[in-house]
């Protein structure tokens, strides 16, 4: 395996968690060999700073439960052990070894007819371990100890090429978990890296695949590729590969309005983009309101036609809307409430009725419901002024933007990200 010294590579030391170094040495004392692994290495090297840090090792998850007391095992699918260390939380993972192994034995490992991995408990070896990863980047592992990098798989190569490459066959490793398709193309936008030749040719064929995959888990996935503050690059490159219609199938609009939704979503991933980096808070529920914009606008018309009134109209076809999108990607109701809200705004601010005014300013939506507004106008909708309209209303009645008191909202509770992990 090749070993890659300190003075090899990028890593500063100082920039590597204390609480991963810690859980790393307390592990070796025990006798176990353990790493920091995987995304974090993979920052490290580029010189930037990793937003988490993963700890791989040879101790089970009972063994590494028994080392720490604030330890708790995660997950069925792919048990991991969360190592909660003040604040910090470290997911400590076990090597994970071959499927085909005499000892793989069915409550441990279990695919489906299709390739599919359904459980991914085998233990391995650290060059079993790094063989099942996604990507060659993904699959270096740091020593705190001597600082050299062990790099199994050349990902460190492929970080000078400036290369997402998947490793082994990809055709293979996308039918054991489609969702690494997404994760190729995540990565791709996040580092700006090319995808590598065969790992980019073998997506055209198993993008269906996606189709198999819990509406819950696109779910999760969806926000890891439009929250992180690359959505923009994201969602373009998922439209060339053709695998953002497994995430969100319902707005595939008429072909002479597609550039305008591609310029509507486009638009609202920059905007998210930038508040991201502007340490602003974000909300899926926007970036969901103009995805899911014209599939919402489409069924409110054709309601309207039916005799339904506007409001009424919207009403009914946010539920079905939000209802559909549900099937494929789990969108949950925290979420979804607030994008049919954005929507149920929208011909009440076209209406502009006088009487309305200060009441829609005063909806705690309205601050997004106009934002939406402004990027259907800038990606081309006719609305008659409309944006003008409410930009100026905002100005003559500041205080009252948002000022509506919260109603039924239960107070926001701590809640950290699910963190999912997959095979
Ligand atoms: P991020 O910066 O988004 O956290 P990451 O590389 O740390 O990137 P995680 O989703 O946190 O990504 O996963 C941690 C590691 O687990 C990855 O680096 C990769 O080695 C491995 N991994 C995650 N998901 C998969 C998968 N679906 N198939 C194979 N290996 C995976
Ligand atoms: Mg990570």
């Amino acid at each position: 395996m090749r070993v890659i010294a300190k003075d090899a590579h990028q890593i500063d030391p100082k920039s590597v968690h204390s609480s991963a170094v810690s859980i790393v040495s307390q592990l070796k004392k025990a006798g176990f060999d353990a790493y920091v692994v995987g995304g974090a290495v993979r920052d490290l090297m580029l010189g930037g700073h990793p937003k988490d840090f993963d700890v791989a090792t040879n101790a089970t998850p009972e063994q590494v439960r028994g080392i720490f007391r604030s330890a708790r095992i995660i997950g069925r699918r792919f048990q991991i052990v969360h190592v909660r260390q003040g604040r910090e939380i470290i997911e400590v993972t076990t090597f994970r070894g071959h499927h085909e192994s005499d000892d793989a034995k069915p409550t441990t490992s279990k695919q489906s007819d299709k390739g599919l991995l359904l459980r991914d408990n085998v233990y391995g070896t650290l060059e079993e371990d790094a063989a099942r990863r996604d990507l060659t980047v993904n699959a270096m592992y740091y020593d705190p100890d001597t600082e050299s990098v062990l790099d199994q798989m050349n990902g460190a190569d492929d970080i000078a090429a400036r290369l997402v490459r998947i490793i082994g066959d990809p055709a293979t490793r996308y039918r054991e978990d489609p969702v690494r398709m997404l994760r190729v193309v995540r990565f791709s936008a996040k580092l700006q890296f090319d995808i590598e030749t065969q790992t980019e040719y073998a997506i055209e064929t198993c993008a269906p695949l996606l189709g198999e995959i819990p509406a819950a888990r696109l779910f999760d996935e969806s926000l890891k590729l439009f929250m992180a503050g690359y959505a923009r690059s994201t969602f373009l490159l998922l439209l060339h590969h053709k695998l953002f219609q497994y995430l969100f199938p319902e707005p595939t609009p008429l072909i002479e309005t597609q550039e305008r939704y591609k310029a509507l979503v486009s638009l609202a991933m920059s905007s998210t983009d930038k508040r991201v980096r502007d340490n602003r808070p974000v909300t899926p529920a926007f970036l969901l309101a103009a995805i899911l914009w014209p599939a919402a606008q489409d069924r409110s018309n054709a309601l309207i036609r039916q005799g339904d009134a506007p409001t009424q109209a919207m009403n009914s076809a946010g539920q079905q809307v939000a209802a559909a999108a549900c099937l494929h990607t789990a969108i949950p109701k925290r979420f979804s409430i607030p994008m049919r809200e954005i929507w149920e705004l929208q011909p009440k601010l076209e209406r502009r009725q006088p009487k309305r005014v200060k009441e829609l300013l005063a909806n705690r939506r309205f601050r997004a419901a106009y934002d939406l507004l402004l990027l259907r106008e800038q990606s081309g909708e006719k609305l008659d002024g409309t944006g003008a309209f409410w930009t100026e209303q905002q100005t003559l009645f500041p205080e009252l933007v948002g000022s509506a008191p919260v109603k039924d909202d239960k107070p926001a509770r701590n809640r950290r990200p699910r963190r999912r992990r997959n095979p």
